[in-house]
């Protein structure tokens, strides 16, 4: 990733080894917390892999090589995503956080064919590995890439009044030290009845850590953030709020008022 001139990427290369060590392990033990890679191994074997649209598989295939790999979701959350998507009917949704789009062609797959998704990542760069899979896919017409840091673009989003509640699905993964502040527009631009999931709100377990557990700094922190966004869900009367163990952990929230 040497050689990029986005800022943002600068200082994402700051937590890049950290992220490249976790990236080994997750590589041998899969992105799951459950604590038997066989079971898992069988989950994504017996439902998941069979049903994974073939340029989705492109793109997780295209990803695992990257040493941020474990930044892609997960087949088996991507798959619940889809179904959950169609659950609500829904037609528009947004995504912040793409990397190289896996959860991103899954969410455009489950839309209609009038369906729309607003992607916003830091890094365009990430987004086009998956690009021509998405091509492929015949799902670029669903999709508004914006190349941008996501509090400006759901600003300006706010700031016209036709897209307050006119979303119906939004999937947040990015920076999770800004987790608080998407809620405060997720929850503006999602309709009533509509979902926000969360990802990575149990970071790898860590949320339970006991305060005398060796655990890497950067892991501490993390869990940290996390665990002051799941308070904070679960004061908000704005939505109902479900906490998944599936993946590395997503909260769904639909909101309600
Ligand atoms: N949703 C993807 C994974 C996203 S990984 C999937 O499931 O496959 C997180 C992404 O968030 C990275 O691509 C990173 O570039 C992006 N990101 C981090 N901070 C951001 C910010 N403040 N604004 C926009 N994108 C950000
Ligand atoms: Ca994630």
């Amino acid at each position: 990733m040497e050689g990029l001139d986005n800022p943002f990427l600068q200082n994402l290369n700051a937590v890049v080894d950290i992220l490249k060590e976790k990236n080994e392990y997750v590589k041998v033990h899969g992105k799951s917390l459950l604590k038997n890679d066989a079971l898992y191994k069988y989950i994504l074997e017996t439902t998941v892999y069979p049903r994974e649209h073939e340029c989705l598989r492109e793109i997780r295939l295209a990803t695992e090589e990257h040493p941020l790999a474990l930044m892609a979701g997960s087949p088996d959350e991507v798959q619940l995503l889809q179904m959950l998507l169609k659950v609500l009917n829904a037609k528009s949704a947004i995504e912040i956080g793409v990397f190289t789009g896996y959860s991103l062609l899954a969410t455009a797959l489950a839309l209609p064919e009038d369906g729309k998704i607003i992607a916003i990542d830091a890094v365009r760069e990430f987004y086009e590995i998956g690009l021509p899979s998405i091509e492929k896919a015949g799902m670029t017409h669903k999709i508004d890439f914006r190349e941008s840091t996501a509090l400006p673009v759901l600003d300006q989003l706010l700031s016209e009044e036709k897209n307050e509640g006119a979303f119906d699905f939004i999937f947040v993964d990015a920076d999770k030290d800004n987790y608080l502040n998407y809620h405060e527009r997720a929850v503006k631009l999602v309709r009533i009845g509509g979902i926000i999931a969360y990802d990575n709100t149990l970071w790898s377990g860590a949320v339970a850590a006991l305060p005398d557990e060796p655990l890497p700094e950067f892991d501490r922190m993390f869990a940290e953030h996390a665990k002051k966004f799941n308070t904070a869900m679960v004061a908000d009367a704005r939505v109902e709020v479900s906490q998944l163990s599936i993946a590395d952990g997503v909260t769904l929230c639909r909101r309600v008022a």
